[in-house]
């Protein structure tokens, strides 16, 4: 699984662990990776639920 950082100078989100690509700034772990992965798929599953509710209307 791909780790996500993010800029603690200009908030931008990098995959670099080492400094950040655009200003380079320090990066740090966000929040850990795996509840980037369940928003994702918590979109996923309302945007399904929203086209079942669709065709049974
Ligand atoms: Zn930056």
């Amino acid at each position: 699984m791909t780790r996500i950082w993010k800029c603690v100078v200009c908030g931008r989100y990098t995959l670099s662990s080492d400094k950040c690509p655009s200003c380079g700034g320090p990066v740090k772990n966000p929040h850990p990776p795996n509840i980037n992965f369940q928003d994702k798929y918590i979109n996923t599953i309302v945007k399904l639920r929203r086209e079942t509710k669709w065709k049974q209307a």
